[in-house]
């Protein structure tokens, strides 16, 4: 499987590069984010979120779970961290099949409610404000949206 690298060195070329993918996102699109606390899953979804046009600030959605917000496009900002049991059904299918985008934090943990078709994005810290970012498109709507983000 294609997989795409890259390194940050500090938040804000994060939250560039987020926003430059923004551009290219459709309705219906979903991306999972990967990686430990802090590693900048909150700070990428701030840039995306940017690059939406969305004026509101993004904030940790960790108490309620799903955050909505408007912009070119909806923004449906979840971090599952806090969801007891994988199978809790909180209606994360509409929100994946609605109308916005969806960025899901610690996305693994909702494992078996996710779309099969999926743009998952790692993040690792590789110093104090280096990261490096792993993307790994799954399905053709993703490949072709890295191919572009990438070229
Ligand atoms: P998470 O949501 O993964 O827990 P956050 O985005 O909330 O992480 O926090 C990341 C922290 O690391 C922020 O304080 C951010 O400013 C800082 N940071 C430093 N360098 C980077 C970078 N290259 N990319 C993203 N965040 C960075
Ligand atoms: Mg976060």
């Amino acid at each position: 499987m294609k997989q795409y690298e890259l390194h940050t060195i500090d938040s804000e070329e994060t939250a560039h590069f987020a926003g430059k993918l923004a551009g290219l996102l459709k309705p219906g699109d979903v991306i999972a984010l990967e990686g430990d606390l802090g590693a900048g899953k909150t700070t990428f979804t701030k840039g995306l979120a940017i690059g939406l046009e969305i004026k509101k600030t993004v904030n940790s959605p960790t108490f309620t779970i799903i955050k909505e917000y408007h912009g070119r496009l909806p923004l449906y900002h979840m971090d599952v961290y806090r969801v007891e049991d994988a199978f809790e059904d909180l209606g994360f299918d509409e929100y994946f099949e609605g109308e916005g985008v969806t960025v899901v934090e610690w996305a693994h943990l909702i494992e078996e409610q996710l779309p099969a078709e999926r743009l998952t994005i790692f993040l690792y810290h590789e110093g104090e404000e280096k990261r490096k970012m792993v993307l790994v498109p799954q399905g053709e709507r993703y490949e072709q949206l890295c191919k572009e983000l990438f070229s």
